[in-house]
Order: structure tokens, then C-alpha cells, then sequence
């Protein structure tokens, strides 16, 4: 079986939840709780519906109100903050793609076999995560990523812990790193994964563009990765060669930051608006669609009103018998 965690999920800079939202968090599911327990109702899987059923609060027998708390609390998918990285992994290897502060809830390699980290660019939320992760510091890692224009990738990955910038260098103290450069396309046999990957000029993320992946996984699944990518305005043929790599993918994580108010002041910053991803993903005949790469500025609830807005839009253009649409959030995982 292979499995997709995404461990980090914010665009543009990491999002932690201060205190204050972790309050009126914990009190919406307080009284949620409390709500379902006078009800008698279970089973709800996200604490904005609970919000919506919060209004009227009939308080009823302690203990169970307690339990349901504790239950609601383990399950709750609060989207969280870490920026972008994801993993794949199967029964003999681990591709993480991008190391934003996500990379953090990834272990060490379980055996000789090194963790692989692919990346779509440099930018820095896309790198973040590699400070914070013990294993960067000793265990063998191989790194994927493209040269941007004329500066090595190994230059900008020892530029991200110059002396000036953090103590210590782990690309310099980890014999086991191996940095590989990757062209504009082709295709990498990593274990028993198939990773081919395309690359998208400047016009679709400024200012190297952007390393798309589609990873084929040993039960023939397609996993394909497609962030910090500007879809809006593109013209049909710009599109056509990214839709033909997105085909019939089982499951696509799609840049979709904003929202269409928000596009008008963002246009140029190399992202996608979510009813953009999600007529591109349509096109594309994908099957499950995961929106990605939130805005550092929004909040829970407008992270969840972006999902039912997605999914409205796709009622309303035509949803496929077989399409599913929902919104990332940090530990989401998807069994293939
Ligand atoms: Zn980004
Ligand atoms: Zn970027």
C-alpha cells in the first residue's frame, strides 16, 4: 500500500495558531460537543459544522458531554500552519516532495534506504522545514531539484545555512546528503515509485517557474503535485501540456490560494484562484482533487468556506460521477 501524508499545507510562510484561536478552538468544541451530547447525535467529522450547530446549547449529562469533548478534539482537522511538504511513501521507500516547515513531522529513515526529497523550487517556504528536521543532520538523504538559471542547486541549499543565516551547514556535515540536479523534464525511478516531472516557465511562478510531479505508485495509483503555479489567464495551449501530465490522476494537489476577490490584488505572484484549480481539474479528468498551498492570512473558517465554495462551483460546471474536491490540511492522509 502507499500512503500520501501531507504534513504541511500552508503557502507563502508557516501560520501557527495563537493562543487566542486555540481558545475560542477549544470552546467551539465545547459547546459542540455539548450540542451533539443533548441531541444525541454523533458521527459529524469537522468542528465548522459543530460551529454551525453551537448556536443553541442545551447542556445535558457531564460525563458524556466530556467523552464526546475528547473525542472531538482527537479528530478534529484543524488545517494548521506548516508550509508546504508532503509524503509518499511505500512498503520500501519514502519520497518526501518540498521540506516547508511540514517536513518536521517526518521521522528518520527506517533503514538503510535514504529518504528522498523532491522539489518544485526554492523558495524559501518550500525549504524551511530542512533547519528544524534532525534527520537532515545525519541520515542519508537525496535530494531532487532544478538548477536555477546557471546557480547550482547545491549553491542555493548551502546558501540557506551560510554563517550569517544558521550554525551549522547540514550539506556540509552529513556525508550521506546527496544533492542530484533534474532537468526540465524526464523521469526518475525512485524504489518502486515512477516519478516523471515537468517544469513551467516564469509566467506560471516568477521567478525560476516551477517543478511539477506526477508519481506513479507500485498499485498503479497517479499522484500529481502541481503548487505555486498561476493558472489564472493562462490561454487554452498554455494549458493543454499541463493537463495532458495531470490526466486521469487519482489524485491532484492543486494550488489554490485565493480566492477570486483575492486574485485581483495577488495577479503575477504565481498562484491559482480555486475556481481556476477546480476547472482545471475537471479538464484534467481528475478523481480526487485536494486544494493546497492556503493563504498564510486566512483562517480555519475561510480555509473551510474556500472548500464549499470549490465544491458549489463544481456542482455548478458539471461534477463527474467520480470526482471528489476538499481543501488540504497538515496531517491529512490518503491511503492508495
Ligand atoms: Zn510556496
Ligand atoms: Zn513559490
Amino acid at each position: 500500500m502507499t500512503t500520501v501524508t501531507l504534513n504541511g499545507t500552508r503557502g507563502s510562510g508557516p501560520a501557527p495558531m495563537t493562543g487566542q484561536q486555540q481558545e475560542t478552538l477549544d470552546n467551539k468544541i465545547q459547546k459542540a460537543a455539548e450540542q451533539i451530547a443533548a441531541e444525541g447525535k454523533a458521527g459529524f467529522y469537522h468542528h465548522l459544522e459543530a460551529y454551525a450547530m453551537a448556536d443553541v446549547i442545551n447542556l445535558i449529562d457531564r460525563k458524556e458531554t466530556e467523552e464526546l469533548y475528547q473525542q472531538l478534539k482527537a479528530n478534529i482537522p484543524v488545517y494548521g500552519g506548516n508550509t508546504t511538504s508532503y509524503t509518499i511513501k511505500t512498503d520500501n521507500v519514502t519520497l518526501v516532495v518540498d521540506a516547508g516547515t511540514g517536513l518536521r513531522s517526518e521521522g528518520a529513515p527506517a533503514s538503510s534506504e535514504p529518504i528522498h526529497i523532491a522539489l518544485t523550487h526554492t523558495h524559501r517556504d518550500h525549504l524551511d522545514g530542512f533547519d528544524i528536521w534532525g534527520p537532515i543532520y545525519f541520515a542519508p538523504i537525496t535530494i531532487y531539484g532544478r538548477r536555477n538559471n546557471g546557480k547550482y542547486l547545491e549553491e542555493t541549499l548551502h546558501d540557506l545555512f551560510s554563517d550569517d543565516k544558521w550554525p551549522v551547514d547540514p550539506f556540509t556535515v552529513n556525508p550521506n546528503t546527496k544533492i542530484k540536479e533534474i532537468d526540465d523534464e524526464g523521469i526518475i525511478e525512485i524504489g518502486d515509485l515512477k516519478v516523471e516531472y515537468k517544469h513551467s516557465d516564469k509566467s506560471f511562478h516568477p521567478l525560476h517557474g516551477i517543478t511539477s510531479y506526477k508519481i506513479t505508485t507500485p498499485e498503479n495509483a497517479k499522484i500529481v503535485i502541481m503548487t505555486d503555479i498561476e493558472l489564472n489567464g493562462k490561454s487554452d495551449k498554455e494549458l493543454a501540456s499541463l493537463e495532458a501530465f495531470a490526466h486521469d490522476a487519482d489524485m491532484l494537489l492543486i494550488d489554490a490560494q485565493y480566492t477570486p476577490e483575492e486574485y485581483a490584488m495577488k495577479k503575477g505572484q504565481g498562484h491559482t484562484t480555486y475556481d481556476v484549480a477546480v476547472e482545471f481539474a475537471r479538464k484534467a479528468g481528475v478523481k480526487n482533487t485536494i486544494l493546497t498551498h492556503h493563504d498564510p492570512t486566512h483562517d480555519d473558517f475561510d480555509i473551510w468556506k474556500k472548500e464549499q465554495l470549490a465544491n458549489q462551483y463544481l456542482e455548478k460546471i458539471g461534477r463527474p460521477e467520480d470526482m471528489t474536491m476538499a481543501c488540504a490540511y497538515d496531517g491529512m492522509r490518503v491511503d492508495l
